[in-house]
Parts: structure tokens; sequence; C-alpha cells
């Protein structure tokens, strides 16, 4: 196929709805005239007025030049009839998410539009394969995923289909940068790059609140302090129960029911019960104007922290952390810790006791397995040096004395943390979703839905996590990320935990 130049060629968007309205602006704010073409009469004209008034809001805050406003502005045509649209050179699609929908307008356009025409869609969660079946000329048919709200977000997934020519995706990767964007090239597969990676995010938290390890409050605390922006409650509140159970039982069904991606019976029996999050006033957590914040459970940890003989195990950045804090916490008493750099776990010892960073066993196994009663484990700590009160979890092994139940959260509260009890689960919360973030990421490397690079853009500006999968990965280990797995793999037993051979190749 002859590649149009997509620079400044006219651009049909078809869908005038919350994505249809962004593409559109971001097309003509780029330089594009734009025709704007949505079945409901009057929708491309509602969405032309409610646009000129957000650019003139950004002229108003001055944001943007009142000139450049206007013409982005005009570049924008509403259009009544799609015929109207026979001379542009790229039309991206944003209408209803069904397939039946999508293929005939498709059939439609290819019969209006020249033969170097190039057709995009913006669907979050079809085949972009099973979209360009039946055309004339599938090969011109590519994904060009936009993020919600389309003017802010940096991510543009260019999905490829079995047929969609290399030229297309080159083509419109090019033209996503040309309007701002950054670009990463994924293959059709069930929920790209970023909708794929992203499930274990909210399928761990929902898996730990159905075993009732700790409330939601406790587990978003602990994300947002490992750097998420939103803990996976809060997210999926706001995103909305539905519309969040629906993804993940797409990404499900297109796996052929792969228990990797299992949905929650927490989420189903929200959705079923009305409990949609924000939008219906109530989720995890009430919304409305005069609802406090939950509070956090506090730790026991009001205690001070004693001991006659500190020493911390352990090489590595962690270890090394928690030597300066033992230092700084032991300091007032004139006495320092002592250091076993060689040890096999990471961590404290203090006098009998273990405090233990997690590697995916339970408090009780580390007990069992260092024939010590008195062992408290803590999660990763991700971002390290660690900022003074993160908060992080831990948990005491069932069979510690009631004295060491005190001092593993002091010990904590005096390393600089703010410790969250959680019950004894494996990989406790940090270390358990990075884990299986990782291990997703490492699959789609792996079946070439994305590049490792490609997967890390992807993460940080889909959905704005603190850094990609393979950067947490670069700073862990994959052997250490492969033992939590395990460890969650024999605890539950089953296919979720499973690890991914393109991780084992990396250990
Ligand atoms: P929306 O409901 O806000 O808008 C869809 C618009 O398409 C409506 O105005 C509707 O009248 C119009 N429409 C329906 N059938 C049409 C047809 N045959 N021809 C022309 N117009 C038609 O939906 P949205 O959230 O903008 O989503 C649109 C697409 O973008 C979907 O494929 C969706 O999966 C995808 N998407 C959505 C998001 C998101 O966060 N909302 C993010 C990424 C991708």
């Amino acid at each position: 196929m002859n590649m149009p130049d997509l620079r400044n060629a006219p651009v049909l968007v078809v869908g005038a709805g919350i994505m249809g309205a962004g593409i559109a602006q971001v097309a003509a704010q780029a330089g594009h005239g734009v025709k704007l073409f949505d079945t409901r009469e009057g929708a491309a004209a509602e969405a032309k007025t409610k646009l000129a008034a957000t650019l003139e809001g950004l002229v108003a805050k001055g944001k943007l030049p009142a000139e450049a406003a206007a013409a982005a502005v005009a570049r924008i045509e509403p259009i009544a009839t799609i015929e109207q649209a026979a001379t542009v050179s790229l039309v991206v699609e944003a209408v209803v998410e069904r397939l039946d929908v999508k293929r005939s307008l498709f059939k439609q356009l290819e019969a209006l539009v020249g033969p170097h025409c190039i057709l995009a869609t913006n669907t979050s969660s079809i085949s972009v394969t099973a979209i360009a079946n039946g055309l004339a000329h599938p090969g011109r048919l590519v994904g060009m995923h936009f993020f919600n709200p389309v003017p802010l977000m940096k991510l543009v997934e260019v999905v490829s289909g079995l047929q969609t020519d290399a030229a297309v995706a080159a083509s419109i990767f090019e033209l996503s940068r040309a309007w701002g964007k950054v670009p990463v090239h994924a293959k059709s597969t069930p929920g790209f790059i970023v909708n794929r990676i992203a499930r274990p995010y909210y399928a761990e938290t929902l898996a730990l609140l159905l075993e009732q390890a700790a409330e939601p409050a406790v587990l978003d605390a602990c994300l947002k302090a490992a750097g998420f922006r939103m803990g996976p409650c809060e997210l999926m509140d706001l995103i909305g129960h539905d519309t969040n159970f629906a993804v993940t039982q797409s990404v499900y069904e297109a796996n052929f029911f792969d228990k990797r991606y299992v949905p929650s019976l927490v989420q189903r029996e929200m959705v079923d019960g009305g409990l949609l999050g924000r939008k219906s006033g109530r989720g995890f957590y009430r919304h409305g104007k005069d609802v406090p914040a939950p509070a956090l459970p506090v730790a026991l940890h009001d205690a001070p922290a004693t001991a006659h003989e500190v020493t911390v195990h352990g090489g590595g950045p962690i270890a090394d952390m928690l030597e300066a804090a033992a230092t700084k916490a032991l300091a007032t008493q004139g006495w320092g810790p002592a250091r076993d750099r060689e040890s096999s776990w990471t961590g404290l010892r203090i006098d009998g006791a273990r405090l233990v960073l997690t590697d995916g066993r339970t408090a009780q196994q580390l007990s069992q397995s260092m024939s010590v009663a008195d062992v408290a484990v803590f999660d990763r700590p991700l971002v390290v040096p660690a900022v003074p009160g993160t908060a992080l979890a831990f948990a005491v092994a069932p069979q510690a004395s009631e004295a060491w139940r005190t001092q593993a959260g002091a010990w904590l509260a005096a390393l600089g943390f703010a410790p969250l009890p959680l019950a004894d689960a494996p990989g406790l919360v940090v270390a358990r979703t990075v884990a299986m973030l990782v291990n997703e990421a490492a699959d789609a490397v792996l079946q070439g839905v994305c590049t490792p690079e490609g997967a890390d853009s992807a993460m940080k500006l889909g959905v704005n996590y603190p850094a990609g999968p393979f950067e947490w990965l670069a700073a862990w280990s994959a052997t250490g990320v492969i033992a939590v797995l395990e460890q969650l793999d024999t605890h539950y037993r089953g296919e979720r935990y499973r690890v991914s051979p393109g991780l084992r190749r990396l250990a």
C-alpha cells in the first residue's frame, strides 16, 4: 500500500463521544482539518461546542494562545452524513465497543474513501484482527488506542492485527508522535498492553480482600506508599466497578478462561449490588461531600523498640537502608547494629527474634524454617531509601509471643516506617502485586505483544505507574520475583501464579 502523507492531511473522526471528541481536539490542535461524524443527530455539533468551551478555558488560564484555540475550533467540521468525508486520508473510529458495529462501519468506509486512506480503530478491547476480517484491504486497518482523557494522556497503543501492514502501523506511530503523544507498538491480543499488564493491580487486592487480609484503606495506603498515584480500591471506585469488572471479564474470556485472569467474587457482588463506586455514591468507600476519609488501623508500635543486640542481615540496597535506619535508631542508646552481608535472608535479627523482608513465605513458614517463634515479615519497600513515615505492611507469625507482636511494629516504626498490620498472607501487598505485574509484563513480551521498553512506557503513561515493570525487575531480580510467585503458587495452587517462561528466561 502507498502510504499517504499524513502531515496536515484531512482526518475523519467517527463517534463524537468522550473519546472521539478528544481525538478530534488533538488532531485539530495538531493542524489537521477534522470532519466529525456521529449517528446521533446533533452529537458532532454538540461536541464541537463543548470543545470550543474547553479551549476557551485554556485561553483564559493563559495555557493556549487565543488564535491557536480559534484556529483549532475552525478546523473541526461536524458533518451530517459520512459521505461528506470521502476525501480524507485517515479515519479514526471511536464508536460503541461492539464488533458488529465496528465491522460494518469499516466496510461502509472502505467503499467510500480512497484506496490509500488509513483506517484506525480506538477499540479498547476488541481484536483488531477481528475488526479487519471481511475488509477488501485488511492491511490498512490498525488500532490507535488513546487513553481517557485524550488531550492529557500521552500514551497511544498502536495495535497491529494479523494482517495490518507494517508500514501502516509505522505511519500511525509517526503521526501519534506528531500529535504530541508517546506511541508504543502492540500486537492485537486481549487487553493489548496496558489493560492486560494492569490486571494484577486490581486482582491481587481483590484476592486479599476476599480472604479478609486487610481493609481497603490499608491496601490502598500500602500501594500508594510504593509510589502508585491511587490505591487499587480508590481506583476501582473511580473507574466504576461495572467497567472494571467488564474489562476483567473480557480479558478472562478472551484468554479461554485462563485462571490467571479470573475475575473476583468481591467485585461481582459489588456490581450486582449497585455499589459501583463514585458514580453510585458507594463502592469500597462511601463518596460524598460530608463523608470522612476512612481511618487506618494503628499498629501496636507505641511501645519503645528495645533490644540488647541487633544484626542487619543481607546485602543490597534494602539491607543498606535498614542498616542506616537501625544505626540511627540505636545511636541514642550509644550503640549500633552488627551486619551479616552473607545472610540468606534480608532483615533484622533483634535478640532472639527475626524481622524479615518478604521472600514470598508467610511469617508462619519463616518461623518454622528458622525454628524461631518470634518472627515477623514485612513488605518490600519499593522506593529505596524510603521516605520517613512510608506505610509498610507486616505480619507476625501466629506462634509469636505477645511481646514480639508489639515489638515487631515498634521496630518497623523505629526504622522510620508507618507499619500496617496485615493477615499473614504470602508476599503481603506490594511484593505480591509487583511480582504479578512483572510476571504479566514478561509474559506479554514473550508473546510478542510489546518490547520491555514498550511495556515500561505504556504502564507509566497509560496508567501513571511510578515505574515500569522492567524497571522494577532491574531493581529487584528475576530470581527474587520468581521466588515470591512460587510461594504464592504453592500457597494457593492453581494456574493463577504460574511463572511466565519469559520471566524464567531472564533469571
Ligand atoms: P461514548 O459512548 O462516549 O461515544 C460513542 C459515540 O459513538 C456516541 O456518541 C454514539 O452516538 C456514537 N456512535 C455509535 N455508533 C455509531 C456509528 N455506527 N457511527 C457513528 N457514531 C456512532 O464512548 P467512548 O467512551 O467515547 O468510547 C468510544 C470507543 O473508544 C469505544 O470503542 C471504547 O471502547 C474506546 N475507548 C474508550 C475509552 C474510555 O475511557 N471511555 C478509552 C479508550 C478507548
